[in-house]
């Protein structure tokens, strides 16, 4: 069986702690490989040694590491192909999603390939009297980056990215479901230039999350996962005193007005309920058409769509449109979840229980799911399902639509459709959530804007990549220097201004 170690000061070393976990094809439902678990020791080395060479790549000029970022970039253009099959191997989508996977990574070490301006401080010449006023954005030291399954490129490369090319050291601590092309894009940044020990990647469960939430060393955590580990990382990391950037789970809505195009808006619904098998953050989970005119069509132009879905293995390329689920627990999770839809009373106008594929029968497939007639009291609704399931909720008026999005406890995305532009612009300056569709389902911002919830999808103050990303993985120095050249000011005791 293979087994997956830790990359470390630039060389992939086998775990020590005798621990492991499994990682599985999805498709077969077979285990393809153990990747290691680190203990505290192991840990701890690839921290003291990341340390050590944080010193010399945070005093290198911004310009040679956006250098590094630049050869990086090339690197993972050239290897698209072998990145995404590694993507499509442990995860099970397929090769075009695994491969927008990886480009939308991309795009980000893109924008770090620019980060000398992004770097930049600021002067103010003569704040007073021979005064001159500055400030200078500088590393944290030793950051962490902890990732979940389900874009195993893109969002380490969006903890990687700005970190590294900031002049920081990270260590990674991917997930242990998708192990694999964290451990090939560290290769890669290798091969740029990014000398060694400036980003390992540590692989482990809870008790290596526990010991870089708890050890003095790491500056600062951006992890990206689940709401109640979000919570939690959050809440420990912060209390140890350290800068911590959560992003949780979501359950983001889209709108369909009576006015919108449907067919457009069925489209949109199909590939942002069910690509990736409903495996994404910025899924829409929820429809909400306004009237009941309006939803009666929108489930008409929905089901034949449905129906002619292909769900398979990655391998099958172009013959599948989504694959597997990443685990049987989560196939059972979502599976369960569609009884109590049932049982709670929702109409099922789909059902994909008993999806069996030829050759893959022990596979995590489930089949994409629609629900009519869900109401907010049903687990369907309250709970993220992660899952290729929709539900509809109807809704009779905008300011009903508009309010289930305000309550609803998560804030990721969002999305409207509509013809109307007053409503548009009602609904993106009204509603509670951190990124807005109009007209478009799956609003992820392009790398040079920063992507980021509010309320439980997201804990701590600023977005990940683009602008915020520079400055939670710097800190602020100001600088009030005084030449005393024709000054003949004495002692001063009491505060005042400086003219
Ligand atoms: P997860 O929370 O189970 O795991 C995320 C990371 O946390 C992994 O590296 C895992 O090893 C670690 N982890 C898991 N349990 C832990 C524990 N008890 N203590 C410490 N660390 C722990 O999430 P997942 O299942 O890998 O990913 C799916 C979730 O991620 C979904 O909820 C999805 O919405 C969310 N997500 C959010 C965003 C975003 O930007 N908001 C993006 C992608 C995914």
């Amino acid at each position: 069986m293979k087994e997956i170690g830790h990359w470390i000061n630039g060389k992939l070393v086998p775990g020590k702690s005798g621990r492991f976990a499994e990682v599985y094809n999805p498709a077969t439902g077979e285990v393809q490989a153990h990747v290691a678990l680190a203990n505290q020791d192991e840990l701890a080395y690839a921290i003291a040694e990341a340390e050590k060479a944080q010193l010399v790549w945070g005093a290198t000029n911004p310009q040679r590491r956006a250098r590094v970022m630049m050869a990086f970039g090339a690197l993972i253009n050239a290897n698209m192909d072998k990145l995404a099959e590694l993507v499509s191997v442990e995860h099970g989508k397929t090769l075009p999603d695994a491969r927008g996977d990886v480009q939308r990574g991309l795009e980000v070490i893109e924008v770090c390939m620019g980060l000398p301006s992004q770097l930049k401080g600021e002067y103010t010449d003569s704040a007073g009297p021979g005064i001159d006023l500055y400030s200078m954005r500088q590393p944290l030291g030793v950051v962490a980056g902890i990732t979940p399954f389900n874009f195993p490129a893109m969002i380490p490369l969006w903890k990687m990215g700005p970190a590294l090319s900031a002049g920081n050291a990270m260590i990674l601590k991917p997930s242990e479901r998708c192990p694999s092309t964290s451990i090939m894009l560290a290769q890669l940044a290798q091969e740029a230039g990014l000398p060694d020990g400036v980003l390992q990647v540590v692989n482990g469960d809870k008790e290596v999350v526990d010991g870089i939430l708890d050890n003095p060393t790491i500056q600062a955590v951006g992890f990206v996962g689940s709401t109640p580990i979000a919570q939690y990382i959050y809440g420990r990391a912060a209390t140890n005193g350290k800068r911590a950037q959560c992003f949780g789970g979501a359950k983001n809505h889209m709108l369909i007005m009576p006015d919108a195009d449907l067919d457009k808006a069925a489209d949109a619904l199909i590939g942002a309920g069910y690509g990736a098998a409903g495996e994404r953050c910025m899924a829409i989970s929820v429809a909400v058409p306004v009237g009941q005119k309006t939803a009666d069509a929108l489930i008409e132009k929905l089901v034949p769509r449905i129906e002619k879905l292909k769900v398979g293995p990655y391998t099958a390329g172009n013959d599948v449109d989504f694959g597997p689920v990443i685990t049987k627990a989560s196939q059972q999770r979502i599976l369960g979840l569609i009884d109590s839809g049932i049982q709670q009373g929702a109409k099922l106008v789909v059902d994909g229980r008993n999806l069996k594929i030829q050759g893959y029968e022990n596979g995590f497939f489930v089949g994409a799911t629609l629900f009519d007639n869900v109401t907010p009291d049903m687990e369907i609704y309250k709970q993220e399902i992660f899952g290729p399931v929709l539900s509809t909720v109807r809704a009779d008026s905008y300011e009903e639509a508009l309010k289930l999005v305000i309550d609803n406890e998560y804030g990721n995305g969002t999305a409207i459709f509509t013809a109307d532009g007053d409503t548009a612009r009602d609904f993106a300056s009204r509603v509670n959530v951190g990124m807005v569709g109009i007209n478009f389902p799956i609003p992820v911002p392009l790398s040079y804007y920063t992507f980021g919830g509010w309320k439980k999808s997201a804990f701590g103050d600023l977005n990940q990549y683009g602008p915020d990303a520079f400055r939670f993985y710097t800190k602020t120095k100001t600088v009030t220097a005084r030449w005393f050249s024709g000054i003949k000011d004495g002692a001063a005791l009491n505060f005042k201004a400086l003219d």
